[in-house]
């Protein structure tokens, strides 16, 4: 990149990304590390952290090192910055030696600006003598919750990142991460030895998602009239605990005519590339997968994050719902969550590995999560709480836009656990909940009789809710820890807890569902859409279209080429030289030499 010497934060992010102003406290952040200082940021995703750190690479002297986990995405991040103009390159195990020694070449002769490495490369002494003949600008640690155990997603490679700071003394660090709770906070900072950083959090709050919760029903049918009512042609990410039901659940989607691809780990690795290169290629791509995709997506214009299965933990829901709606347009984050998911995680934890201490944190993570799911207060208040911050009622989530009414349910939960108490003599059937909820409801179904629950004094006690109510009580129990399941066989038992219940001593209250309306949303629980003026919106698809053929013949994924967001703002504006056309957001110098011509032709039709 030719920039004078004394290019400031302020041109660069013009002249380079095209934006006028900074976000958040990108500023602040931008300044304290090119004055040389460490800093250790948390934002949430799409909150603007790679500008972060590619500004003061590039303000400073010498190469930026950016460490980051997922080498599967370096070749998309590195054609970004190309495409910005800004000399930019990457080491990892998936380059042949040829390709390796360009990047070791253009880095000792001063030509690169970012230079991206995996984590496991600096634990070889290769690479830490080719970083020391070198001019390092800074490194930024990228994902950096990587590096602790308390959170999700620990990668043993980070801690080996501690050393940076012993071996280069002088060169200022910037860790960043978009998950971090008070306990990840505090462990990225000791574990980085990063004791003389500022901390930046930033706020957590991403409001163009709407975050909504329902209960499971038929969940592949459910998701479907979401795509096709509120998401028709979008990009989005359906995540599934197993590999099966990414599987099945792609299948489902495909034969309904939508194009949805499976992602998971038991795929070969070519299948796994080839799709992830759909999803971040073409437009309107849904990738069914478990969790193992999407660390460091950044395709900015993923509509609708969808969850089948209950995530493990409010700092991995947050994560990977924050994928959605990174160029700032409405976005939808979706779970659909019952008692069957309570059942099987509290039991994966049962069955889990490791020791007591390690079990107690996979259920204080569970916890938090049931509590999110079950909450009659703001989810985007209680997400935010989450991380420490306060909030206020959002109007953009399925609790604020159609308030369900608590009530309270200790007399129900007495008649549920009274009923656990009774059949808990019988420990060696396997009686669910369904067997609960008919003796409750006075059914005398064949399994009923066969074992004389009819005698029972519980029995048809509970005609007061129906079938589905019942559910929702036993799965709130279960979610509040009054009700647990145990054994080989997988019975409901009461807890410590439940002994208060009933004896009466402690009350329970529920959240009543909202009822089902015409598959249980309403019109007002509809994710608004980005309106475009009537006389843009076929502009803005011409752009769409010459966007999609010119990303094609450059094999790089179309926002590489322009966000939809600087595609809407074009077509809304209908600028009509190169000049105005250069005030548009997202809009650099090197863009507007390489497409101005061809957008305004595009324009003129
Ligand atoms: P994160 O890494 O925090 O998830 P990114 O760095 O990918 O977020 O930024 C999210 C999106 O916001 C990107 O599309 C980026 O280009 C855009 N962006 C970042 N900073 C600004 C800014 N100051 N003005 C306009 N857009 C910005
Ligand atoms: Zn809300």
């Amino acid at each position: 990149m030719t920039l004078p010497r004394t290019a400031d934060a302020h041109e660069v992010l013009h002249r380079i990304f095209g934006y006028d102003t900074f976000r958040g406290n990108q500023q602040e952040i931008i300044e304290h590390v090119c004055g040389g200082s460490d800093a250790l940021v948390l934002m949430p995703t799409g909150g603007g952290k790679s500008l972060c750190y590619q500004i003061p690479a590039l303000v400073r002297d010498g190469v930026g090192v950016v460490v980051s986990p997922l080498i599967a995405l370096m070749q998309d991040q590195v054609d970004a910055l190309l495409a910005l103009g800004v000399r930019a390159g990457f080491l990892n195990s998936t380059q042949g030696p040829d390709e390796r020694r360009a990047v070791e070449t253009a880095f000792l002769s001063g030509e690169l600006d970012l230079l991206y490495l995996a984590p496991e490369r600096l634990r070889v002494e290769s690479t830490l003598r080719l970083l020391g003949r070198g001019k390092i600008a800074l490194f930024a640690i990228d994902e950096a919750h990587c590096v602790s155990q308390w959170g999700h997603d620990f990668r043993p490679d980070y801690l080996a990142l501690s050393q940076l700071h012993e071996r280069w003394p002088d060169v200022p660090r910037i860790a960043l991460t978009a998950t971090a709770t008070k306990a990840t906070h505090a462990e990225i900072a000791t574990r980085l030895g990063l004791d003389d950083a500022r901390h930046f959090v930033a706020s957590f709050d991403r409001p163009n998602i709407q975050y909504r919760i329902a209960p499971k029903d038929e969940p592949r049918r459910q998701l479907l009239h979401l795509l096709r009512t509120e998401h028709p042609g979008d990009a989005g990410i359906v995540y599934c605990l197993s590999r099966n039901s990414v599987e099945k659940t792609a299948e489902f989607l495909a034969a309904q005519g939508l194009t949805a691809l499976p992602y998971h780990a038991g795929l070969d690795a070519g299948t796994r590339a080839a799709n992830q290169s759909r999803f971040l290629r073409e437009d309107g791509v849904i990738m069914v997968a478990t969790i193992a995709f999407g660390m460091g997506i950044d395709k900015p214009d993923v509509r609708f994050v969808a969850h089948l299965d209950l995530p493990k933990s409010v700092e991995g829901y947050y994560q990977e719902t924050g994928r959605a709606g990174r160029d700032g347009l409405p976005s939808t984050a979706w779970l659909a969550y019952g008692l069957a998911d309570v059942v099987q995680q509290r039991k994966m934890i049962d069955d889990s590995d490791g020791d007591l201490a390690h079990r107690r944190r996979l259920s204080q993570h569970l916890d938090a999560m049931l509590a999110l799911c079950e909450t009659v207060e703001c989810r985007r208040v209680q997400l935010l709480n989450y991380f420490g911050q306060q909030g206020t009622p959002c109007g953009n989530c399925d609790t604020c836009l159609v308030p369900p009414e608590s009530w309270d349910g200790t007399v129900a939960a007495q008649k549920v656990l009274s009923t656990v108490f009774r059949l808990d003599r019988e420990r060696r059937q396997k009686f669910g909940a369904g067997q609960i909820i008919d003796i409750l409801l006075g059914k005398r179904t064949a399994k009923v009789e066969q074992f004389d629950h009819h005698s029972l004094t519980v029995f048809g006690v509970g005609t007061e809710l129906t079938e589905g109510e019942w559910r929702g009580v036993v799965r709130q129990l279960m979610a509040q820890g009054l009700l647990a399941v145990e054994g080989n066989y997988q019975t409901f038992v009461l807890t410590e807890a439940s002994r208060g219940v009933l004896r009466g001593e402690r009350q329970v209250m529920m959240r009543r569902d909202p009822k089902r309306q015409a598959q249980g949303r309403s019109r007002s629980a509809r994710a608004p859409q980005a309106e475009l003026p009537a006389a843009a919106a076929p502009v803005f698809e011409r752009l769409r279209a010459w966007r999609g053929a010119t990303a094609k013949e450059q094999g790089v994924p179309a926002y590489v080429i322009f966000h939809d967001a600087t595609l809407r703002e074009i077509a809304t504006r209908m600028p009509s030289t190169t000049a105005e056309l250069g005030t548009i957001s997202g809009i650099g110098e090197n863009k507007l030499a390489k497409y101005g011509e061809q957008v305004l032709q595009t324009l003129a039709g």
